[in-house]
């Protein structure tokens, strides 16, 4: 029994070893957010990645409403047997009327609701094309569901043409994020839904980091290009600031979602007082003041990082990437940048190519000038004294 240990030991040593020596390594912090502020392992700094773009999270009026929904913890039960709650309905109607499909069905995360949906309509006799840049889910999912799956180049209408052209029988699904998570660009959905469209090709978006922030009524990127998509999947813990995920979509096809997909049938649903939250910050979310605040920090940090020399690739939403390259310069900067009082988190492999290492910066609503001003300024000297700029 006890060598059996050491070799599992070793083994995990190994590999911890090997991410060590090749800058990968990761380590947890503590970070306790105030709004456009954090403590991280308790030293105060300027907040620049978080997920919550609108500050819904810590809006007093959502956790008002939430805590007096408040009467059981969970539900202790998946959604078929008995933990299908009328508030997680209402909930799934309000989201359909926001992307303005027949209906919506809620998963536990956005992360499942990718491999529930695309697990679902996807099969071996299938063919999946997908945007090099998608996110872990949806590289996860794709695999999960056994069909061939086609990379395309990033964005690239072109590449998806001539693949999807090259591809012969069974069932086709081209799949993208809206804004992508790590380079913080919007889909050229137009081009993409044209494509498929002409190939008799099933569309999904999954539109985590667009929802709620662009298009009309802050629906989403879909809508941003006026492009009809045939499932949209997104996520509640970003410009929402609530937690969950959704699919939304056809009557028929969330039908068959209930019935099929795994990631749906064998969790439990998702808490009653997260739908709760989630219903109360909607109309939050819908009048556009928070997103008119958060445009004006996008166009007023983009421009100074520019200015300063960074490489920002082609962001133009909330995300905004600053290039590194090699992975210890990015833990290093990212380090500098804490020392100054600025928190952003370096992104290295697997979540981005190797060698494509970055700074992910997003912005929020609550940010001020006073903070951006701030952090624009530790940029610039820590970027200096790294080198980089
Ligand atoms: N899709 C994308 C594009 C994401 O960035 C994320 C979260 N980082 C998810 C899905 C997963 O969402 P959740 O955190 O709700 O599981």
């Amino acid at each position: 029994m006890a060598s059996k240990h050491k070799k599992t030991a070793a083994f995990v040593k190994e590999r911890l070893d090997f991410l060590e020596r090749n800058d990968l390594y990761r380590r947890l912090r503590t970070v306790e957010v105030e709004g456009p502020a954090a403590v991280v392992d308790g030293k105060e700094v300027i907040h620049l990645c978080s997920n919550d773009y609108l500050g819904l999270s810590q809006n007093k009026q959502v956790i008002k409403k939430t805590i007096k929904a408040l009467q059981e913890v969970s539900q202790c039960s998946s959604r078929l047997i008995a933990g299908n709650h009328p508030t997680i309905m209402e909930l799934e109607g309000l989201l359909a009327d926001h992307r303005k499909t027949e209906s919506a069905l809620v998963y536990p995360t956005g992360y499942s609701a990718n491999l529930g949906a695309i697990t679902a309509i996807a099969g071996k006799s299938s063919t999946i094309f997908s945007d090099e840049l998608n996110h872990a889910s949806i590289i996860d999912a794709c695999r999960l569901s056994g069909a061939t799956v086609k990379v395309f180049r990033h964005n690239d209408a072109g590449h998806l043409d001539e693949l999807v052209r090259q591809t012969k029988g069974g069932s086709k699904i081209v799949i993208t994020e809206g804004v992508f998570s790590m380079d913080g660009d919007m889909a050229r959905l137009p081009e993409i839904c044209s494509i498929a469209k002409e190939n008799d090709a099933i569309t999904i978006v999954d539109d985590a980091h667009g929802d709620f922030v662009f298009g009309p009524k802050f629906s989403g990127i879909p809508a941003k290009f006026r492009t009809d998509v045939d499932i949209h999947i997104s996520s509640m813990s970003k410009g929402l600031g609530c937690f969950g995920g959704y699919v939304a979509t056809t009557e028929h096809l969330r039908e068959l979602l209930i019935n099929t997909s795994r990631q749906f049938i064998y969790t439990s649903a998702l808490p009653s007082h997260l739908c709760s939250a989630a219903i109360a910050a909607i109309p939050l979310a819908k009048v556009g003041d928070l997103q008119k605040k958060l445009y004006k920090n996008i166009a007023y940090f983009i421009d100074a990082m520019k200015k300063l020399g960074f490489v920002i690739g082609n962001s133009s939403s909330q995300i905004i990437p600053i290039m590194i390259g090699p992975e210890r310069l990015a833990v290093e900067f990212s380090k500098e940048l804490l020392r100054q009082g600025v928190f952003a988190q370096a992104v290295r492999y697997p979540t981005v190519r190797k060698g494509s290492a970055r700074l992910r910066v997003s912005l929020t609503a609550m940010h001020t000038q006073k903070h951006l001003d701030a952090a624009i300024d530790v940029f610039g000297k820590a970027g200096r004294k790294t080198g980089i700029i």
